[in-house]
């Protein structure tokens, strides 16, 4: 069994973390008190009193639709502070090592490289799974973290189950599964089993499925002794106010999410027939259980420039190892898929 304390930074086990005034007295909209302790401006506009560092109303409802307990979540501005808190929380600078599987999502490498820390590249195999073996050997002490990202940006297809699960019991470190694509994907999320591995760590977003990009809020799930390391280190103040209040009202209206997801998924489909069918030089879409389809073409960046003459911006992937002349294209609504299918056919 490891033990997760024995993987946290030495300077972070003996941190004492701040202590803000509304961390000591929680409820500021209480009508019956006067809040002087924060030295706010007092007079009311919707935002001057700052905002609950534990986003108790948001957890609420994150705890309902998941299903999972309120100490088991983490929140942050963004997935991308997430995964950052979990950088500083376990990788020692120049000494410690992440494991990666590219092709996969630009952030962990940045990240890395932001903390100063060691990225191990293990290739996914040709099926873009996960090679166990190599991945294992290519560990030693100081590997704190290994990411995999299931539904996979770019690829978008997800980790087999006997693979992840593997690695949750063979890996010394934090396995990080990123879940930004779980609301497309037919496959359960990880979330169900988080009581069975102590070192697992599940990150989700409100970015795709939940059509949140602009309000920057992602969640994190782990234990609660990974979640109470994260937030002794995390800044007061992390998710502000608007973001708070945005995500409840949307979070209360997950009828409207599902409308939304069971579309896009529908148009997904749709669009991966298409192209498959009808435009000549497309030599593989890619099954997906993300909101967006990976192509091989014949000359991607080719492709790519004909696409933008038409009004129409797709991601070209073609620089990522085992993507050779790969585009990837979000789903879009219907008139934008009919748009950018028109634009294919016509630029043979
Ligand atoms: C889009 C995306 C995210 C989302 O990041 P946010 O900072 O929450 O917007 C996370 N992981 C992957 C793999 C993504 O593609």
């Amino acid at each position: 069994m490891i033990n997760i304390l024995d993987l946290v930074r030495e300077n972070i086990k003996s941190l004492k973390p701040y202590s803000s005034a509304r961390d000591e007295y929680k409820d500021a909209t209480s009508n019956n008190m006067i809040f002087l302790d924060a030295n706010e401006n007092p007079f009311e506009n919707g935002v001057n009193r700052y905002p609950d560092p534990q986003q108790n109303n948001v957890k609420d409802l994150l705890s309902s639709i998941r299903k999972v307990d309120k100490k088991n979540i983490l929140l942050g501005n963004g997935s991308d502070e997430v995964l950052d808190l979990i950088f500083r929380a376990f990788c020692e600078p120049k000494e410690d090592n992440i494991i990666t599987l590219p092709p996969t999502y630009g952030m962990y490498t940045v990240l890395a490289n932001v903390n100063a820390i060691e990225n191990r590249r293990v290739l996914l195999n040709d099926a873009f799974q996960p090679k166990v073996d190599q991945i294992l050997e290519a560990t030693d002490n100081n590997s704190k973290v290994l990411f995999l990202c299931s539904p996979n940006n770019p690829t978008g297809n997800s980790f087999s189950t006997d693979k992840v699960e593997e690695l949750l019991l063979k890996f010394k470190g934090l396995v990080v599964i990123d879940e930004a694509y779980i609301d497309f994907s037919e496959h359960k999320s990880w979330l169900e089993r988080l009581s069975e591995f102590p070192n697992l760590v599940i990150t989700q977003t409100l970015s795709k499925a939940y059509g949140l990009a602009g309000i920057r809020l992602g969640v994190c799930y782990a234990s609660k002794e990974i979640i109470q390391v994260l937030n002794n280190i995390k800044p007061p103040y992390n998710v502000n106010e608007l973001t708070q209040q945005r995500a409840i009202v949307r979070l209360e209206k997950m009828d409207e999410i599902k409308n939304e997801v069971a579309q896009l998924i529908s148009e997904r489909k749709r669009l991966k027939k298409e192209l498959e069918c009808c435009v000549s030089y497309i030599e593989k879409v890619y099954p997906s259980d993300g909101n967006f389809l990976l192509l091989k073409v014949d000359d991607a960046t080719k492709r790519y420039n004909q696409l933008i003459e038409y009004g129409v911006v797709i991601r070209n992937r073609t620089t990522q190892p085992l993507c050779e002349n790969c585009l990837r294209i979000s789903v879009g609504i219907c008139e934008e898929n009919q748009s950018l299918i028109r634009a294919l056919k016509s630029i043979q």
